[in-house]
């Protein structure tokens, strides 16, 4: 299966999508890698979310990336007899210690850290901000407090605390358990919530012991502070745009975001842009103009990935939020403005064989103009260096290595295809011709670009750049 755009749709998996045949219709959709909200999937489900992935994975034959995302330090109201209440502007109401369902009046609020922490008169912004409530009373076990905006609330919702100074760190018990347990089912990535420091990176690193990459998620003030030192420590990041637009002023996002993808751009690692993209079709089957214009900015961005959450996990219409943002991909990437801008942005080859032999490859295919770029990469750096060039034509990625091509799915442009390295240098000039007319991305008599580090498998050796012409029997004819 061959998609027709470079930028990769991340669509998170939920109650609305947790079948195997759902799961398979996404990914037919546009869906190339899916995304486990650790936040409210246990460990069970999680499992049986993975076997199903995989399972579609095996049944259509494309590697698809499994991204598991940690809930972090994200603080979270109980649960509701009737699961959600109305509620009116200068009412009280109250988080407390006890873990019955809430009403009208209270909720538990599961964080003692927090009980004690609050003080009256600092905010608490529940569900993104769609609630502010001001504490007036507390007394370590329940905070009283004040509506000021807003009128509902149900199970679960989130609470954000920009008024209160909180000593957590960067993994709670939870995630560490969490991430224990996602590791061992062998997902490909893990985000990391409310990251505030470099160093919250090397904690979940050191567990992880490189079973699966980690992408930090920006949602906090103190992390876009330290944005450089974050994306040099992370294999990726996120645009975490929900909880970044309520610790931060909303009508600073849209700034940070181009900051974000600019910078990670520059160092070659993946970035997501992330929440609300498509937030009305969670009860609608047709987008809004301004959602089909946010989607379209990450994509001119040269994003590596776009996010759906609700949308997928929970809405009404999954299947057409992925084919709308699949369509949106299509044609903006079709726009006659989208070459100018999107390498208005490319960054200068850092002085590795692996930028050299990229840039060289992208600035030959775009002279003869070729038919795609096919490289070899065990590792996946080869590939994340070629999408890097932001080249105007496929790029196919062949490795020997699943779990490379699985990782790989959410980098913009990468097509990867797993197979088994050639033995020599002719074998692997007719395997990229091979495979890149078996995959749809040229036909006999055109030319490809191949990339490679000789003897392959040598990580860090991208030292071979080579036009092949396919002869009309599919194999290289030079
Ligand atoms: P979440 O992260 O959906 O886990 O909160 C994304 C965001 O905050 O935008
Ligand atoms: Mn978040």
């Amino acid at each position: 299966m061959k998609r027709e755009r470079r930028v990769k749709i991340l669509a998170t998996i939920g109650p609305a999508s947790s079948e195997e045949a759902m799961i398979r219709r996404l990914h037919e959709a546009g869906a190339d890698a899916f995304r486990i909200n650790m936040s409210h999937t246990d460990h069970e489900m999680m499992r049986e979310l993975v076997r199903r992935i995989r399972a579609v994975e095996a049944a259509v034959g494309r590697p698809i990336g499994i991204l598991a995302d940690l809930q972090g330090p994200k603080l979270r109201v109980g649960r509701f007899e009737e699961t959600k209440v109305d509620l009116s502007v200068g009412q009280e109401f109250t988080l407390d210690d006890d873990p019955a369902p809430g009403n009208a009046t209270r909720v538990h609020l599961p964080h003692p850290e927090i009980l004690e922490a609050v003080r009256p008169g600092h905010r608490l912004l529940i569900d993104d901000g769609r609630l502010q409530l001001v504490a007036t009373e507390s007394d370590g076990r329940s905070i009283k407090t004040r509506v000021v905006a807003g009128s509902k609330i149900s199970d679960r919702k989130g609470v954000s605390l920009p008024d209160t100074t909180l000593g957590t760190g960067a993994l709670t018990e939870k995630d560490r358990r969490d991430l224990d347990a996602v590791l061992a089912e062998g997902v490909d990535w893990v985000a990391l919530s409310f990251i505030q420091r470099p160093e919250d990176i090397a904690e979940a690193r050191k567990i992880a012991r490189g079973r699966a990459s980690l992408m930090s998620k920006i949602e906090k003030p103190q992390a876009v502070e330290r944005l450089e030192e974050i994306i040099e420590m992370s294999d990726a990041i996120m645009v975490a745009r929900g909880d970044l637009g309520v610790e931060m002023p909303l009508e600073a996002v849209p700034g940070i975001q181009k900051r974000m993808v600019r910078l990670a751009r520059k160092r070659g690692k993946p970035v997501v842009v992330a929440t609300q993209m498509l937030e009305s079709m969670i009860s609608a089957p047709v987008p809004t103009r301004a959602e089909v214009s946010d989607v379209s900015i990450a994509v001119f961005e040269g994003a590596d990935a776009v996010m759906l959450s609700a949308e997928s996990a929970a809405g009404d219409f999954p299947v057409e939020a992925v084919e709308t943002m699949s369509r949106i991909g299509v044609q903006v990437e079709k726009d006659p403005l989208y070459p100018q801008i999107i390498t208005a942005q490319r960054p200068e080859a850092e002085s590795t064989g692996a930028d050299a032999v990229s840039l060289a490859a992208r600035q030959m295919a775009e002279t003869l103009s070729v038919a795609a770029i096919v490289t070899y990469t065990s590792t996946g750096t080869t590939g994340l260096r070629t999408a890097r060039e932001r080249p105007q034509l496929p790029i196919i990625a062949l490795s020997p290595v699943l779990d490379t091509a699985r990782r790989l799915s959410l980098v913009w442009g990468l097509h990867c295809v797993v197979t088994e390295d050639a033995s020599n240098l002719d074998e692997m000039v007719d395997k990229a011709c091979r495979v890149a007319v078996e995959e749809g991305h040229a036909r006999p008599g055109e030319r490809i670009i191949i990339t490679a580090g000789v003897p392959l498998r040598t990580p860090g050796a991208t030292n071979m750049l080579r036009i092949a012409y396919i002869a009309s029997d599919g194999r290289s004819a030079v």
